[in-house]
């Protein structure tokens, strides 16, 4: 099998590893970077199958990493990476709405949280903002995140793998790693050839921890959460993102509505605890999540709304006590080795620091 020297060998081709290659081809022009994908298509797992929001960073842990790169994050793709590579966003703002009195801490909370994070921009839904939002929602009291946006996700996909490529990386597509060890750097094994890196950026999301244990780190397992996604086939519009406050159980944001570039608007993730990788309907999604948002958004006909898509998110678990880490999980247990696990949401919002934070602790 053929034996290809590297310096460095990024795994996994969603926007974690896309925007590590990226900006790390960018920083270190001469060494080779390679980027290694085991689907035929780039983004195709949980950077393809996400609500596409660009999140303002209102309920992360204030200092966690989800707080500190998100705020980075959002701030690079509008001001740097969006403008650069000619890659669509909207400022379409959020609605964060409680439906009820019981709702109203939550929503406090949050704000409270919003602010200490340092996001800016939040303001208060006055009575006549009230009145417009309830053409849409059952809101009882709401705050506005002008900061909250869309982005482009397939196009974001599409224009960093070619600005990868035409400054030297290189991508390798369909081609799965099937084995890593240290050895004089790191041995890598695919189906199609073996790499000798100096070092590996495990980028391989909902495998990521797989991969580890390839290396001996058998201290963490994965947890995947599917959200689901349903559309209607009614043309209603709505003119800013509508989130309900989320659950207590942190599982997710709760079931809210978005909208892509083109205006045409979905509702979920629901959450569904799940044991292995699999996109299809379970047949659960429409019976559960329903009921949810007509009781949540007004004017929409249930007949009308149809079971569109889902995606997997990957939790991290402590296989001794057995708790969930809740903040992404950016380390390097072994010199040379840089591992992202737990990159859930807000990681497509994050990806440009993490590939940042990434990159700051690479020396050659
Ligand atoms: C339902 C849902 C909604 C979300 N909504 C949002 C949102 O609105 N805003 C936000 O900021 N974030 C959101 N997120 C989170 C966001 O989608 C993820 O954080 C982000 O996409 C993670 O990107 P990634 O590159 O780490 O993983 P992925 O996109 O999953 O990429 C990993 C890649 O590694 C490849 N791979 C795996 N194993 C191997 C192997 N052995 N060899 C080679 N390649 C391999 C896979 O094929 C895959 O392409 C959401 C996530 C979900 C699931």
């Amino acid at each position: 099998m053929e034996k290809i020297k590297l310096d460095v060998t990024i795994i996994g081709g969603g926007i974690v590893g896309l925007t590590v290659a990226y900006q790390l081809k960018k920083k270190f022009p001469t060494k080779d970077v390679v980027l290694i994908e085991g689907a035929p298509f780039l983004g195709d797992h949980s950077t393809g199958r996400n609500s596409g929001v660009l999140h303002a960073g209102l309920y992360y842990k204030t200092n966690s990493l989800k707080h500190l790169l998100c705020l980075e994050g959002i701030h690079l793709w509008k001001k740097d990476l969006c403008p650069t590579l000619g890659i669509e966003f909207q400022e379409c703002g959020k609605i964060l709405f409680a439906k009820n009195l019981n709702e109203e801490e939550g929503l406090h909370e949050i704000w409270k949280n919003a602010h200490e994070n340092g996001v800016k921009g939040l303001k208060w839904c006055d009575s006549n903002t009230l009145n417009n939002i309830s053409h849409f929602v059952h809101a009882q009291k709401a705050f506005f995140s002008p900061e909250t946006g869309i982005l482009d996700v397939t196009g974001a996909v599409k224009k960093i793998s070619e600005a990868f490529i035409s400054i030297g990386g290189m991508i390798s597509k369909n081609t799965k790693v099937t084995s890593l060890q240290k050895s004089d750097g790191f041995l890598l094994k695919t189906n199609d050839f073996e790499i000798q890196s100096k070092i590996i950026i495990n980028a391989a999301g909902l495998e990521s921890i797989e991969i580890r244990k390839q290396l001996g780190l058998n201290d963490l397992e994965a947890v995947f959460v599917k959200g689901n996604y349903l559309s209607t086939s009614q043309k209603i519009h709505h003119p800013h993102l509508f989130y309900p406050v989320p659950p207590k159980d942190l599982k997710g944001l709760g079931v809210h509505s978005t909208i892509d570039l083109e205006g045409r608007i979905k509702f979920g993730p629901n959450t569904e605890d799940v044991f292995v990788i699999d996109y299809n309907d379970s047949g659960m999604a429409i019976t559960t999540m329903v009921p949810e948002i007509m009781k949540t958004f007004k004017g929409i006909d249930q007949s009308r709304l149809y079971w569109d898509y889902s995606g997997i998110r990957s939790k991290i678990k402590n296989s001794k006590t057995e708790k969930i880490e809740t903040d992404f999980w950016i380390q390097t247990p072994i010199p040379g080795y840089i591992e992202c696990l737990g990159i859930e949401s807000p990681g497509l919002s994050s990806a440009p620091a993490i590939a940042k934070f990434i990159i700051n602790q690479i020396i050659f």
